[in-house]
């Protein structure tokens, strides 16, 4: 593994770790420069926060590290340069003639993160019709198209994904791909050099703009002002918009008011978190790409024991080491070393499926499936479907549109509103929470 991605992963499993400012501010503004024998160089991009950066996360980073590379490392700060460096372009991301693979611009986009290599399942098939509906014909279906959703649940390559199904399509397409955070520098920078003006016209005649984590620029005056413009002007051009964030638009606070019509004026699709299935899946296509043939059964054992996916691919990445370096098997013996004590035997919940779940509610309750899904409303069913849309969100974690349309088409605030009561009512109702466990028992065994 290169330090590059070494680093990456150990980043990734931190920002799980830690507190989401915690790991804005500081984790990410590091990287691990060189790695000589047991010295760890770890850069910081911002100087001013080595220091602090040293004495506050210095033991947290060298435990990362010495998992990974299974030595006693002795870490050394030192000031690394900006991702962007002094390049002005920043994130530009454009392709005015057919590039070559090798071409700086396309570095900016992960190749691996296309369609073909995104799994699909319940948690982001919605989101997925709709990136690739806004890939084959930009502009025209979904515009803007905002997905968002947490940490790890595949944003950020569904929309390289759609990025690089345009470029394949349409090679001279005006694309930018870049973060909320780099949109930001940007225009800081060019306020301070004075060059707004090709600030401009660089954003404003895309075809295509993608915007990463668009959340950064919430509560930042001038960017947003310019983020609003840019957008009218895309827009107006009949250019397509995707984004994504942390959280939905009217979560996001301090974005001014006409940001958020806009944001919303398009389609808005939640992913959640992925399944068992798909975790299962996401771990065969990852070891896919290393050249690993992944036994079904280990990659079962993994899923079962780590939910979000980028901790998933770190701890693909150990047991895949582990193997190389002991030259054993992958096995779930590996696998327990790796994760440690804590492991679960594969769930038994894993194959439960949305119907078994209907299934069991209306067993519980001496209904029929078909009441439960039905439209009359009846007081008699209300409770049952609150319930139903309890559990899947909290043992399936469907997102909630998605929840709607198993119900036959009921809306998303209905179902959330289901959700809270019935949150709510555990935590006071004796009968509720009795209820939720027979259920659960019925259902998981
Ligand atoms: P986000 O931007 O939502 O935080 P990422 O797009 O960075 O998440 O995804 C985290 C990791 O998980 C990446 O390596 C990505 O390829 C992988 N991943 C997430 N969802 C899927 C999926 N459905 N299929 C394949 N890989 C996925
Ligand atoms: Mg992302």
């Amino acid at each position: 593994m290169n330090t590059e991605t070494l680093w990456k992963t150990i980043l990734a499993d931190l920002e799980l770790e830690v507190s989401k400012p915690v790991f804005q501010t500081f984790l990410s503004q590091t990287k691990l420069l060189e790695l000589n024998g047991q010295t760890a160089t770890i850069g910081c991009t911002q100087p001013m926060l080595i220091n602090l950066i040293e004495t506050r996360y210095q033991s947290l980073l060298k435990k990362m590290l010495d998992t990974y590379t299974k030595m006693d490392t002795r870490l050394v700060f030192t000031a690394a340069p900006r991702q962007t460096g002094k390049n002005i372009d920043g994130p530009l991301f454009t392709l005015k003639t057919p590039a070559h693979d090798a071409s700086p611009s396309r570095i900016r986009l992960n190749p691996e993160y296309t369609f073909a290599n995104f799994a699909v399942s319940t948690s982001n098939q919605m989101a997925y019709a709709a990136a690739t509906a806004v890939a084959k014909s930009p502009g025209v279906s979904y515009n803007p198209l905002f997905l968002y959703g947490g940490v790890g649940v595949g944003k950020t390559h569904l929309m390289q994904a759609v990025a690089h199904e345009i470029i394949r399509q349409n090679p001279a397409a005006r694309l930018i791909y870049c973060t909320g955070e780099e949109f930001t520098n940007e225009i800081i920078e060019a306020i301070g050099t004075k060059t707004t003006v090709n600030f401009k016209k660089k954003y404003r005649k895309l075809n295509i703009f993608l915007i990463d984590d668009i959340q950064f620029i919430a509560g930042k005056n001038a960017v947003q002002e310019e983020f609003f413009h840019t957008f009218n002007a895309i827009q107006q051009m009949g250019g397509q918009i995707v984004m994504t964030s942390d959280r939905s638009p009217d979560e996001i606070n301090r974005l001014e008011e006409r940001l958020r019509s806009r944001f919303e004026g398009g389609l808005t699709i939640d992913i959640g978190q992925p399944d068992f299935e798909l975790r299962c899946a996401i771990l065969l296509i990852k070891a896919k790409q290393r050249g690993y043939d992944l036994p079904i059964e280990t990659a079962k054992l993994m899923a079962t024991n780590v939910e979000n996916p980028r901790k998933l691919e770190g701890v693909l990445i150990r047991v895949i080491t582990e193997s190389q370096m002991n030259n054993v098997p992958i096995s779930g013996s590996l696998i327990n070393n790796v994760l440690g004590s804590q492991i679960k035997e594969t769930d038994k919940k894993n194959g439960v499926k949305p119907d078994k779940v209907i299934e069991a509610v209306a067993d519980y309750f001496h209904i029929k499936p078909s009441q439960l899904k039905g439209d009359r409303r009846d007081r008699m069913l209300a409770t049952p479907r609150q319930i139903l849309y309890f559990l899947f969100r909290s043992e399936f974690n469907l997102p909630l549109m998605e929840i709607g349309g198993i119900l036959g088409g009921r809306d998303h605030t209905t179902i959330m509103y289901g959700i809270k009561k019935v949150s709510n009512l555990m935590l006071t109702d004796r009968k509720m929470s009795a209820d939720i466990l027979g259920i659960k028992a019925k259902l998981f065994g």
